[in-house]
């Protein structure tokens, strides 16, 4: 869409509902999406391909990637962790689909089960199936680079080793690769120096996206920085869901309104509107009365006289 400066990527629906407990219903997620999607929002990750006994929260994927795509012009984004769940990915007709490979190898082998190697191999598979189809209905496969910033098991996590591994996805059949702040470890100088050495070595249209989250309140910071080096997707989560729910009013993710916010207020056009998003924020607290949203914007409401940089 050529009227937006920065994509906002929704991934609420996935990152946000897997870590609560209450399994918000089918039903309810549909008007959620929908909700998101009439706000202007180009990008919902509705979902991931998971065994529903992992992750019950998720288990109507498939149904949710068929109610996304009869709203049109929204990417349908998912998560897959390897090569089945990327077949039913396929099968559904995702958009987008999204791989997770954890730069930190402990934190890979005790979360995933896998080594390094076993999920590049996943990724030449789905490589595959993906290039099996027309080239009209292939969806783009990006490897998200998580614990890129550092692991709650490892510590610190070389920066070398984030630049090998986003080359070894590329060269696993990779359309692109994402960076993910997945523990809140980020700073604004590794955003900016990891971005622009990981494009030195990829290229500069194979790294546009950041997923980053709040833990320690550098979120905000870390997507001007983003910015500031070009990045043109950011993750988001309405509300802020997904939270650390040992760390009340710490937030996961970045919340999806004061990212629209902070974007809008400076000039670049997101192509949400305000009031919608309101109305898609109500959809979910009503949806899940007992998780607490955050966001600032929202309480404090917008400023007196202000204006959007999305004019619709
Ligand atoms: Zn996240």
């Amino acid at each position: 869409m050529s009227s937006i400066d920065i994509e906002i990527s929704e991934v609420g629906p996935r990152d946000g509902l897997q870590s609560i407990t209450p399994i918000m219903a089918t039903a309810d997620k549909k008007a959620w999406i929908s909700g998101l999607a009439a706000a202007g929002i180009p990008e919902i990750e509705v979902g991931s391909f998971v065994p529903a006994k992992v992750l019950p929260q998720l288990a109507d994927t498939a149904e949710l990637v068929r109610h996304a795509k009869s709203i049109p012009g929204l990417v349908v984004a998912v998560l897959v962790p390897n090569l089945r769940g990327a077949q039913n990915a396929l099968a559904a007709g995702a958009d987008k689909m999204t791989i997770p490979l954890s730069v930190s190898e402990t934190h890979s082998l005790k979360n995933l089960k896998r080594t390094h190697e076993q999920v590049l191999q996943e990724v030449r598979g789905i490589r595959s199936a993906i290039d099996a189809l027309p080239a009209a209905a292939r969806p783009k496969l990006e490897g998200s680079l998580s614990t890129a910033f550092g692991c709650t098991l490892e510590g610190a996590v070389p920066e070398s080793k984030v630049l090998e591994m986003a080359e070894k996805l590329m060269a696993a059949g990779c359309d692109e690769v994402g960076l993910s702040d997945t523990t809140g470890f980020a700073n604004p100088v590794q955003v900016r120096d990891y971005t622009r050495h990981i494009r030195e070595l990829v290229g500069a249209d194979k790294l546009t996206g950041i997923h980053l989250h709040n833990t320690r309140g550098q979120g905000l910071a870390n997507v001007m920085a983003a910015l500031e080096v070009g990045l043109t997707t950011i993750d988001a989560s309405m509300g802020g869901i997904g939270g650390c729910p040992f760390a009340p009013g710490a937030s996961g993710n970045i919340v999806t309104e004061d990212l629209v916010f902070l974007l809008e207020s400076q000039g670049l056009r997101t192509g949400v509107n305000f009031a919608a998003l309101w109305e898609a924020r109500a959809v979910l607290a009503r949806a899940l009365p007992d998780v607490e949203l955050y966001g600032f914007t929202p309480e404090a409401g917008l400023p007196k006289g202000f204006t959007a940089a999305t004019t619709q």
